[in-house]
């Protein structure tokens, strides 16, 4: 049911992915937690960034603008199998 921006619905944007991968020193803006998701807004150039909760939380709002999603939640699952 919740709608998910993966990478693939990026391209399907035509905007190119952004190579920097994401680390331990980023966090979620909303609640410190590490982030595995970086939204760049294309208009404003404005950067954050989401745990997969939050992301969870915004994507809806998200998915009805232009913007630039890293998506780094599969290195997580990758790390955690
Ligand atoms: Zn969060």
């Amino acid at each position: 049911m919740g709608a998910t921006v993966s990478s693939a619905d990026a391209a399907v944007l035509g905007v190119s992915m952004m190579s920097v991968p994401l680390t331990v020193q980023d966090r979620c803006d909303r609640c410190s937690a590490q982030a595995y998701v970086r939204v760049m807004m294309s208009a404003s150039g404005l950067e954050m960034l989401f745990c997969g909760h939050h992301f969870e939380q915004n994507s809806a709002a998200l998915a009805g603008c232009s913007v630039v999603v890293t998506d780094d939640r599969q290195s997580l699952r990758l790390s955690a199998s």
